[in-house]
């Protein structure tokens, strides 16, 4: 490993500081950190500095943990204070429903080792005195959350880099960063040339416009986002917890005596500055009264004593958000050494600690070392960032931040940006529609007479008995689904083969027209994707991985590219419309519609063809993420309709959503990428060794690790849970308890229609190399919102086990 070379840090705001404080902690001696103005200048002098340790995932819980502990240290440390006040939160509930997300809340914090519980609406009360609580359904107290002065945070975070000798200069701006051979080589700044191999855009509301000028996305978008403090009030005192009434959309706390409250809109106000001033710095925006009445009603329904209140300031700052509310921090694709650290959606200060340790890790030792996948700069494209896209996203997205965090809940703004060539014909067979790497995809199929609109719950949804019925065509006749958002790599080259067996664990060496299931791992034994690699000639290779993964998949084949290897890799999603064809039936149906020998002989589980249907010539590949026999079949986008077509009149065939098949896949036992397979979980730990050929000439990225954990035994370990309530419904993130104690989360479930009962998988804790019995003999329990649901475990499939559907 070569080091990260001179890294320059573009922009003084928290995260910036942060980055170049972890980087010297490190040990990376040469960092230089360039701000335009002033540190602090851009969004975070003005934060209110809230730092809540309840986040929707366990690596987010964990960012924030890492900055609470940090801004309490750095006092000592640096000799700067931070204001770091351990004040606690209280949270209240006005609805049943906002009780039960509160609940599923405190069961998460149980797994990621954050103390949370819940209080009756008159322990409400008795915390924070001033508050109604008649119309209260409950509350929730997290006595470790805290305040900070968002100002004194970055001081202190530079004060260190500096003392780990890091040069800090104001008054510079970066106006380009200059490239090499795919590589940084430097910045051009308004003070000269820098040469570095290495930069971090934490450019805040400007990283995107900076990024794009080397052609690298980085969807953030500024929003008007408001607080307003009142003069000092009777009954504030300084040790109230911060308190957030989430259906109110507002959070409260103190300051100086009195209060300060702000809040996210249910329709927010996107700054319409493009580009942003270049003299922005210490600079507010407008007061906006109207916009900021939502917020000003709320506050004041729950703390009646505001109606009098005299307000002394309205703070409206510019904040950067991102389409799906989660920050963009990583390496970019296509660009070595480039790292960005922006579009913190009003939780900069709070992530700043721990986002900034994460991405020196990454730096300092060339690879991640925890999943960061959630905020990896490769989930997008490049239409993320165009401005009417993002403005249109942004009236949205900031309300959610205290919305009910509904499952599958799917935004409403900023909507088909990818279409299938099938889409009508879904709209017209009642689909109604999710969205993913900007795709419309089914979710499920709305019978006659039913509106195809997803109503939200945490219990069972509308869709529950429509997908159940696609559910049971693909098991006992044929379901045909529309895949068409896989992403699809073509990977040619006199040197393709060399090098994707070197990235795959399993073995690539087959004939051609053979499709191989494989983990592409890093160099801790975990999973960067795990994908079908089919060959279909002897130097080109079909790759189809999940909707989310193709920017990233491509940039991981294209990064470990041997110099002068010869291999082009070119992304082909939009060319190939895929239809999966799944259930006992498949067989019948699809040779309707071709004279191609579909037999087991012919066209064996695993293989792939070239055949006609409709008059097309497709490419059909004989695997089925359903489990059950299939075909997918690849189609030209041109002529997807007609193949459509010339299935769905061969018989019966029954149009099937993405809803149904993740059922499908979790009762048959098949993983997910990004749900059980993440770059923290190794295929040993996944139940996956037998997609690992360790001993293939040649080697693959990642068998050291794997090997030194096979011989030390795995300390975790992903199970297959049944739940014994059939009624019960459980999401996919709920805590699961084993013998009365926490042993893990899990990654996935839904009901499980041919079984009849919810289905789920999770990673539990064991002792290394514990027997596969002793951990089956232990009494499970699945953590429903504060309910504890008796669970099954198994380490096999609930459904067809040994995989003889799928083979017949
Ligand atoms: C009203 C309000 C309340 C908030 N409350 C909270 C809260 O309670 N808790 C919380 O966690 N978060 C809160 N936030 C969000 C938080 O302030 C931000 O997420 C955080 O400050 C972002 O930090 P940053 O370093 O990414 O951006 P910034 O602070 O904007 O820093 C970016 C810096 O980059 C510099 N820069 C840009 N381009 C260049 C260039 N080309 N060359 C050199 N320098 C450059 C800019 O001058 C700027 O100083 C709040 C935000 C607002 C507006």
């Amino acid at each position: 490993m070569t080091g990260p070379g001179r890294v320059v840090v573009i922009g003084g705001g928290v995260v910036g500081a942060s980055v170049a404080y972890h980087l010297t902690r490190l040990g990376v001696r040469d960092v230089t950190l360039l701000e335009r103005r002033s540190l602090t200048c851009g969004t975070t002098w003005h934060a209110a500095g809230l730092i809540g340790r309840l986040r929707g995932t366990r690596t987010a819980c964990r960012l924030v943990d890492d900055s609470a502990e940090l801004y309490a240290r750095l006092p000592e440390e640096t000799g700067q204070a931070t204001g770091w006040k351990r004040c606690g939160s209280l949270v209240v509930a006005r609805t049943p429903e906002r009780l039960h997300q509160l609940r599923r809340y405190v069961a998460l914090g149980q797994a990621a080792g954050i103390d949370a519980h819940i209080v009756s609406a008159g322990e409400a009360g008795r915390r924070w005195p001033l508050i109604r609580t008649d119309d209260l359904a409950g509350a929730m107290v997290v006595p470790d959350d805290g305040r900070v002065i968002p100002a004194d945070v970055t001081q202190a975070l530079a004060v260190g880099a500096r003392a780990g000798g890091a040069i800090v200069r104001e008054n510079v701006t970066v106006t380009r960063v200059r490239v090499r051979a795919g590589a940084v080589s430097g910045v051009e700044t308004s003070a000269g040339t820098i040469a570095c191999e290495t930069v971090v855009n934490c450019g805040g509301m400007w990283a995107r416009t900076l990024a794009q000028r080397n052609g690298i996305v980085v969807p953030v978008w500024p929003v008007e986002h408001f607080y307003a403090v009142t003069r000092p009030m009777d009954g504030v005192t300084p040790d109230l917890p911060v308190l957030r009434d989430l259906d109110a959309c507002v959070y409260v706390r103190e300051e100086v005596g009195g209060l300060l409250f702000g809040g996210f809109e249910p329709r927010a106000k996107p700054w319409l500055a493009d580009p942003i001033p270049d003299d922005f710095a210490f600079a507010l925006l407008k007061e906006d009264w109207d916009q900021f009445e939502v917020l000003m009603r709320g506050a004041a329904e729950r703390i009646p004593a505001l109606e009098s209140a005299e307000i002394q300031l309205l703070l409206n700052g510019p904040e950067s958000f991102t389409p799906d509310g989660n920050f963009v921090l990583g390496e970019a694709p296509g660009l070595r050494g480039y790292f960005v650290a922006a579009g913190f959606n009003s939780g900069g200060i709070a992530g700043a600690g721990g986002a900034g340790r994460a991405l020196a890790e990454w730096i300092a030792g060339g690879a991640p070392t925890l999943d960061l996948t959630a905020y990896d700069p490769r989930r997008f494209l490049p239409r993320h960032a165009e401005p009417a896209f993002l403005i249109e996203r942004m009236r949205e997205l900031v309300g959610l931040h205290y919305a009910i965090a509904w499952p599958n809940r799917e935004p409403v703004t900023g909507r088909g940006l990818l279409r299938s060539p099938l889409h009508e014909r879904l709209a017209a067979g009642g689909a109604c529609f999710g969205t993913r790497m900007g795709w419309e995809r089914a979710s499920w199929f709305a019978p006659a007479g039913v509106e195809p609109r997803t109503e939200y719950a945490f219990g069972r949804q509308n869709w529950h008995p429509h997908a159940a019925r696609e559910h049971r065509a693909a098991r006992e006749s044929v379901a045909l689904f529309d895949q068409t958002s896989f992403g699809k790599l073509t990977v040619e080259g006199p040197d393709a083969q060399a090098h994707l067996n070197r990235l795959a664990a399993n073995d690539l060496n087959v004939p051609v027209g053979r499709t191989v299931y494989t983990p592409l791992l890093n160099e801790r034994g975990g999973y960067e994707s795990d994908l079908t690699i089919t060959r279909l000639a002897p130097e080109r290779w079909f790759v189809v991985t999940g909707s989310a993964q193709r920017v990233r998949d491509a940039d991981w084949i294209r990064r470990h590219l041997p110099a002068g290897g010869r291999v082009r890799v070119i992304d082909e999603t939009e060319a190939w419309a895929t239809l999966g064809l799944m259930g006992p039936r498949a067989r019948d149906v699809l040779g309707r519609a071709t004279d191609a020998d579909l037999g087991n002989a012919a066209f064996p589980y695993g293989s792939a063809q070239k055949i006609v249907v409709a008059g097309a010539v497709v490419r059909a590949l004989r695997v089925s993420y359903a489990g059950e026999l299939g075909w997918e079949i690849y189609a030209p986008v041109a002529e997807a309709g007609a193949v459509w077509d010339a299935l769905t009149r061969a018989g019966d065939v029954t149009p099937a959503g993405y809803y149904a098949l993740d059922a499908l896949r979790i009762e048959k036992g098949y993983r997910a990428w990004g749900r059980e397979l993440t770059p923290d979980d190794t295929p040993l730990e996944a139940g996956l060794g037998f997609t690992v050929r360790w001993d293939k000439p040649g080697g693959f990225i990642g068998r050291d690790a794997l090997v030194a954990q096979r011989a030390r035994g795995v300390s975790r370990r992903l199970l297959l849970f049944a739940l014994e309530e059939p009624e019960a419904v459980a999401w996919g993130d709920e805590t699961i308890w084993r013998d009365g104690r926490v042993a893990g989360v899990l990654t996935s479930a839904a009901h499980g229609h041919t079984v009849g009962c919810p289905v789920a998988m999770g990673y539990v804790a064991c002792e290394p190399g514990a027997a596969a019995a002793s951990l089956l003999a232990a009494r499970y329990e699945i953590d429903i919102a504060g309910t504890r649901v008796p669970a099954t475990a198994a380490l096999h499939a609930w459904h067809d086990p040994k995989g003889e559907r799928l083979r017949a």
